[in-house]
C-alpha cells in the first residue's frame, strides 16, 4: 500500500508522456476547477483524471478496502469516492467531459494512447494544419 501520495505519481507521468508524444496540449492541476483536475484540455472542454486504484476505490483487486483498521479506512475511502462523484458532477455542469484512467489501466502505453486519442479527438497538430491551410496564401512564394 502506498501511504505517501505525490502529485506526480508514475501512472500520471506515463499518461503525460503519452499526451506529449501525441502533441496534445493540456494544463496541469487546474486550481480554479472543482477537485483541481489532473489534466485539463480547456479548448476541448475535456478532463482526464489519473486515479490511484486504492485511494479512489477502483473495482479491481488494488481497490479493495483494507480489512484491518477499517474504522480509519472506511470513512476515508468512502469520503474520497463521494468527493470524486461530486467533482465529476460539478465538472460536467461546467461543460467538461471527464475520463478516468485508473492506475491499473496504465500498464500498456499503446492502450493508453488509443483511449486518449478516442476521448480527445483530433490532435492539435491536425487542427493547426487545418488552420494554416485556411490562412496560407494560394500562391507559392518560392516561385516553383
Ligand atoms: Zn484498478
Amino acid at each position: 500500500m502506498r501511504a505517501i501520495r505525490h502529485k506526480d505519481t508514475s501512472p500520471e507521468m506515463l499518461v503525460r508522456r503519452v499526451l506529449t508524444q501525441m502533441r496534445y496540449r493540456y494544463r496541469l492541476h487546474v486550481k480554479s476547477l472543482p477537485g483541481k483536475p489532473d489534466l485539463v484540455f480547456l479548448q476541448r472542454r475535456k478532463i482526464v483524471l489519473v486515479h490511484g486504484c486504492f485511494w479512489h476505490q477502483h473495482s479491481c483487486p488494488e481497490g479493495r478496502k483494507p480489512l484491518s483498521n477499517s474504522d480509519y479506512w472506511e470513512p476515508k475511502l468512502t469520503g474520497n469516492v463521494k468527493r470524486d462523484v461530486r467533482h465529476a458532477k460539478e465538472l460536467k455542469a461546467l461543460g467538461f467531459d471527464v475520463m478516468v484512467i485508473w492506475d491499473c489501466e496504465t500498464k500498456n502505453e499503446g492502450d493508453v494512447a488509443r483511449r486518449l486519442r478516442k476521448f480527445l479527438g483530433p490532435k492539435h497538430r491536425e487542427w493547426d494544419a487545418r488552420l494554416k491551410r485556411k490562412k496560407a496564401p494560394r500562391t507559392n512564394a518560392t516561385g516553383d
